[in-house]
């Protein structure tokens, strides 16, 4: 079985890293920005006309060999879609592996799924799961927009996807992957229960975000039970990304990953993407015991004092700093997918020491992949770091912290979400209740 940092060498590499005010590394590498779904959310949808690119295999695997000797830990290769590519998907993979990546990722929109009833469906699953465990990949990935089967096909643009999901999830699971379900939160995802409700009401709207508050609670439990439903062990939510662009004066933000848009099925005002963490948070708590749930209760709640009360209750993000984000189109390295004006050039050409003097505290985004372990690890460097701060912020909110603690304990639980074991609901149970509400 394999456990972070199980051996010495790991475990004094985390300590001399948080002893630097460094936390373990992590790279987003956009493999391409080909697409073949429909998604409109996306900027990369297969009817979006812009110059598509894919990075060739000598720089990705420079990128990997840097990541190795600066000792980044997490590799995540994403697209577009990256199983357009599968035979150099696996070549990367099993490359990461061999140059000492521990925590390597990747996902689909679960186009080999569409069709079920078409010949040869299950050997082409089976191959594709043989292929995929004859590699160290810890985390396979498939995107859900929604608890309604025809919503989330019509959505993609993949006929009978969710059908075959359900068939392939078994394959998988033989093979010994057990792949997440992948939600990126949107206004289609209780099917009519949230797609009637209106657009962008603000928090002093107070009748329209009580009945949100309701359909979402209500929405987020009928996601959970569809996904446990079609056989899914493990789920993982993005949180909306809605940005703030480029203004003139400078401020908000200018994305590099084309993975957002601005349209309204993705745009929530500020007032509801609190209520939306709320709900989350409340919905996470009810079903933890039951499915492998990603979203840290602490994150939740500090994404949610961040829009009610507009302060810095949330850790900053590490992105430009431990984490980084790798583009398709030009093959540079940006802070993360959405700070597009700060190029860093070329991975292996990057100083990152010299980077910390030039980064502010970042939290003008809701990235999961890079605001939630910002957030698991913040309290820890803080402690190291700025220990009367820690004990002012202690006192100042103790269910922050009983939530991160229970946070600790559930990542315990589920082996820190190792894709390649099943879940021990046992243990899961135990890891206690998050409530914050
Ligand atoms: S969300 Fe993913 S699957 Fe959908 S268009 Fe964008 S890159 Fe493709
Ligand atoms: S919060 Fe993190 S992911 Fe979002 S813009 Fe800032 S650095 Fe990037």
């Amino acid at each position: 079985m394999i456990k972070p940092y199980e051996n010495f060498n790991q475990i004094v590499a985390l300590f001399s890293d948080l002893r630097c005010n460094r936390i373990p590394g992590q790279l987003v590498i956009q493999l391409t920005d080909r697409c073949n779904a429909f998604c409109p959310q996306c900027g990369m949808r297969v009817t979006k006309k812009f110059k598509r690119s894919t990075l060739s295999a000598d720089n990705v695997k420079r990128i990997i060999d840097t990541a190795a000797q600066k000792g980044v830990n997490v590799v995540s290769f994403t697209g577009g879609e990256p199983f357009l590519f599968l035979d150099q998907l696996v070549m990367f993979i099993k490359y990461a592996g061999e140059a000492g990546i521990e925590y390597i990722r990747t996902g689909t929109n679960g186009f080999m799924f569409a069709n079920p009833g078409s010949a040869h469906f299950e050997s082409r699953v089976k191959k594709v799961a043989e292929t995929l465990a004859g590699t160290p990949l810890r985390n396979f990935w498939i995107s859900i927009d929604s608890a309604v089967p025809s919503v989330h096909e019509q959505m993609r643009g993949l006929p009978d996807v969710i059908a075959g999901i359900e068939k392939a999830l078994p394959i998988f699971h033989e093979q010994g992957i057990y792949p997440s379900a992948n939600l990126g939160i949107n206004r289609n995802v209780g099917g009519n229960m949230t797609k009637g409700l209106r657009v962008n009401a603000t928090l002093e709207d107070d009748d329209h975000l009580g009945s949100f508050y309701i359909a979402f609670k209500k929405a987020f439990r009928k996601f959970y039970c569809f996904v446990i439903k079609l056989g899914f062990t493990m789920v993982n939510s993005c949180y909306p990304m809605s940005i703030d662009h480029k203004k003139k004066d400078g401020s908000g933000l200018s994305p590099v990953y084309a993975a957002n848009s601005n349209s309204s099925i993705v745009s929530f005002s500020a007032g509801e993407k609190a209520l939306l963490f709320k709900a989350l948070l409340e919905t996470t708590t009810e079903f933890r015991s039951q499915i492998r749930l990603f979203s840290p209760g602490s994150s939740l709640y500090a994404l949610y004092r961040q829009y009610v009360y507009d302060t810095n209750a949330s850790y900053p993000c590490r992105g430009g700093i431990d984490f980084f984000f790798i583009d398709a189109k030009d093959g540079n390295t940006y802070p993360c997918g959405y700070r597009g004006n700060e190029n860093f050039g070329r991975y292996w050409d990057m100083d990152t020491n010299a980077l910390d003097r030039i980064i502010n505290d970042c939290r003008l985004c809701n990235w999961e992949c890079f605001r939630d372990p910002s957030e698991l690890f913040g309290p820890i460097l803080n402690a190291l770091h700025q220990p009367v701060d820690l004990m002012r912020k202690f006192f100042r909110d103790t269910k922050y912290f009983k939530l991160w603690f229970n946070d600790i304990r559930y990542y315990l639980a589920c082996d820190f979400f190792n894709g390649r074991l099943p879940p021990d609901f046992n243990r899961m149970g135990m890891s206690g209740k998050n409530s914050a509400f």
